[in-house]
């Protein structure tokens, strides 16, 4: 893993991205954050994280994130970005304030279900696989109704947006039409449920720059940061 002076550089690298990226479509540098991705990286990547100011970190397995978090600084919040197995539910309502990956129906009451029963609230993302890839997890688009409707019942979740990965692709077209699906799709639900969905969780270190393009508010940001994964 890289050092927290390494850290820090990559940070003010990423941030400086992120402003341009702003600035050149004409939006507040304030209206995107940063989510530094820890998956992989030992406990230390999320305490570089809180060192720096950086209020959140995430994590793509339940597993991993009951492992760190105690090992983390207690102030930093921890958002799930990778695809849940319902019979990990429960776990993972326990392992993370934020779960950014609710992709079907079932998985959204289950979910609603079990936050009463413990007492909690979570804030929640719709992730949508709007780039149409069948190596990504996410609902179809035309699915992305039904899980929202899923999950409004449930005053345990507040869903404040949607999430979504664009496919690998050497073709940056790619990555803007999955960007702009996404946002379409949000745009679309706000109007038929009447409900407010301001967040819009897409780009990560190689298409960054894209997303906030079409509307990102939440770029979520590993190699960038903390150098490439070990292969596992
Ligand atoms: C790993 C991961 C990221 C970070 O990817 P980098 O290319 O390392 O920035 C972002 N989002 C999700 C869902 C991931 O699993």
């Amino acid at each position: 893993m890289v050092t927290y002076d390494q850290f820090t550089g990559h940070c003010q690298a990423v941030l400086e991205r992120m402003a341009q990226a702003c600035q050149a479509c004409g939006r507040s540098p304030s209206s995107v954050r940063l989510i530094p991705v820890t998956k992989t990286h030992p406990f230390e990547a999320a305490e570089y994280a809180h060192r720096f100011g950086l209020s959140a970190v995430a994590e793509n397995r339940v597993q991993e994130a009951l492992l760190k978090r105690p090992l983390a600084p207690a102030g930093l919040r921890w958002e799930l970005i990778g695809h849940l197995q319902s019979n990990k539910a429960k776990q993972a309502l326990q392992a993370f304030d934020v779960l950014q990956s609710v992709d079907s129906a079932e998985l959204a009451a289950r979910l609603g279900r079990i936050a009463t029963e413990l007492g909690l609230t979570r804030e929640v993302y719709v992730q949508v696989n709007s780039g149409d890839d069948p190596a990504k997890f996410g609902c179809d688009l035309a699915q992305a109704p039904a899980v929202l409707e899923a999950l409004l019942p449930h005053q345990s979740l507040k869903v404040i947006g949607l999430m979504a990965i664009a496919p690998l692709s050497d073709d940056p077209a790619v990555a803007r039409r999955t960007f702009a699906e996404l946002r379409r799709c949000r745009d679309d639900l706000e109007t038929r449920f009447g409900v407010k969905l301001p967040e819009l969780s897409m780009g990560m270190s190689g298409d960054l720059e894209i997303a906030v393009a079409e509307g990102s508010t939440c770029v979520r940001v590993g190699s960038a940061l903390y150098g490439s994964r070990p292969v596992l």
